[in-house]
């Protein structure tokens, strides 16, 4: 007799990935609500968590990852993975309105390209201390 068992699946690794749940990430959807900035703020200045990689002190808003420390969240920075995501989140989210448009309710905008960049707790503290010029550095005793 012959073998009769065929597979069929053999090959779908990489179809499944899109449906399992175990490692599911944040939806870009649920990422550009985190973009705002009093979002990033709380996302970037979390308290310690120590069931989170890295205390949850390094953490890239963009990809919705923790990093175990500064060096590895600069590198992820440079990765494709990273670059790809910046892209990714460049064209406007899927709205109802945006539904609505197209299907003929008022006039049809296309979704927006924007300018998105790679946010670091660096540079939210410099935007920080660029709005409150009342920060006096300390003279030391000379
Ligand atoms: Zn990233």
């Amino acid at each position: 007799m012959t073998y009769k068992r065929k597979k069929y699946h053999r090959g779908d690794t990489h179809l499944k990935k899109g449906w399992r749940t175990k490692r599911r990430k944040k939806d870009l959807d649920e990422i550009d609500e985190d973009l705002k900035e009093e979002n990033t703020k709380k996302l970037l200045n979390q308290e310690a968590d120590f069931d989170k990689p890295g205390a949850a002190q390094h953490y890239c808003v963009h990809c919705a990852r923790y990093f175990i420390n500064d060096t590895a969240l600069h590198t992820h920075f440079n990765t494709k993975v990273h670059k790809r995501r910046i892209k990714a989140l460049e064209l406007e989210p899927y709205t109802i309105e945006e539904s609505e448009r197209a299907s003929g309710k008022g006039s049809y905008i296309a979704p927006q390209k924007r300018k998105i960049e790679t946010v670091t707790r660096e540079k939210l503290d410099k935007m920080d201390s660029n709005t409150e010029p009342s920060v006096k550095v300390m003279k030391i005793n000379e």
